[in-house]
């Protein structure tokens, strides 16, 4: 009887495991199908100078409606985009259609508009492409000036392969495009590495913004970050602003910068042209 119960627990793990692959390998193939046929689409969230209320920008946010599956949350498909490697083309794909969207916006308008845009870039990124020679192309195509790009980083990036960062992120400041640590506080904070690295701006995790409505320490956080930034002459935006509270309470301790459904959920091309278009009236 143990015999029987043990093999049956190895049947079910073993049909746990390959459930878990196919499902895995599903995503993979979809997912390069996606990239390879325009299945994929940006969001645009505003990025909201926090002293006059400004839209100073946007952030582009993959995203992917499987055709099966519905929306899928880039928590889910960008950690497997990385691990095989689809991040390169998928981060390519997302920084073009992020730079194309400014150019649109500049053409429908007849302006060069006063806004930027933000794009994300992963760890797998810095390690297997050249970044700065795509984010190059991709402004050189364009006409879009580099200091109206800033891409966010993240800790693990960096640190994965400190040389290699330092001198791909001294590469991108000779396009002149801003540079941004993203989901501050998260990752593994050496400051004297920061110090030495062209950061321009602190993006503070939502985890401490969400916080600062229920515990003092997540307050306690959220200062020293900002008096850090301060003191290393960078700019801050805070990540998950939800109330007019938060937004209040972060302008008042110095908070540059903020984005959060407060303001508005990532939106598409159009919606969030006529955002700004609205918000500057
Ligand atoms: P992130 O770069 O930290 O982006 C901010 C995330 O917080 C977005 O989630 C955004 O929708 C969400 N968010 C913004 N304001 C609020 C708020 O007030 N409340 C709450 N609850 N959430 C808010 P999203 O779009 O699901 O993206 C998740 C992560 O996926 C991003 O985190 C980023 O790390 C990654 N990601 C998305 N697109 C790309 C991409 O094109 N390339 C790379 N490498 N990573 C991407
Ligand atoms: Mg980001
Ligand atoms: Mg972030
Ligand atoms: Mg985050």
């Amino acid at each position: 009887l143990k015999q029987a119960k043990r093999s049956n627990k190895v049947e079910l793990y073993r049909k746990e495991v390959l459930e878990s692959f196919r499902l895995r390998f599903s995503l993979e193939t979809d997912l390069r199908h996606a990239i390879e046929n325009d299945g994929l689409s940006v969001a645009y969230q505003p990025l909201i100078d926090l002293g006059d209320g400004a839209v100073v920008g946007f952030e582009a946010l993959a995203r992917w409606n499987h055709p099966e599956r519905g929306p899928i949350d880039p928590a889910d498909f960008i950690p497997v985009a990385e691990e095989c490697g689809l991040i390169v083309p998928l981060g390519r794909w997302a920084l073009s259609r992020a730079v194309k969207c400014l150019k649109d916006w500049d053409e429908i308008t007849g302006q060069t508009l006063p806004i930027g845009m933000n794009i994300n870039l992963s760890a797998v990124q810095f390690a297997r492409d050249d970044v700065a020679q795509s984010v190059r192309e991709v402004l050189e195509e364009s006409g879009i000036a580099g200091n109206r790009l800033t891409l966010e980083l993240t800790e693990s990036a960096i640190l994965s392969d400190p040389d290699r960062s330092a001198r791909a992120m001294h590469a991108l400041k000779a396009l002149d495009t801003c540079l941004a640590m993203d989901d501050f506080g998260t990752g593994y904070s050496n400051l004297a590495f920061l110090q030495k690295l062209p950061i321009d701006i602190l993006k503070i995790d939502r985890s401490f913004v969400t916080g600062m409505m229920q515990d003092r320490d997540s307050v306690s956080i959220v200062r020293a970050v900002l008096s850090l930034a301060n003191a290393l002459g960078m700019k801050t935006t805070a990540e998950g602003i939800e109330t007019v509270e938060l937004a209040n309470t972060l302008a008042a301790l110095g908070c540059s910068h903020g984005q959060g459904y407060y303001y508005s959920r990532p939106m598409s091309a159009a919606d969030a042209l006529e955002f700004f278009l609205q918000r500057r009236a």
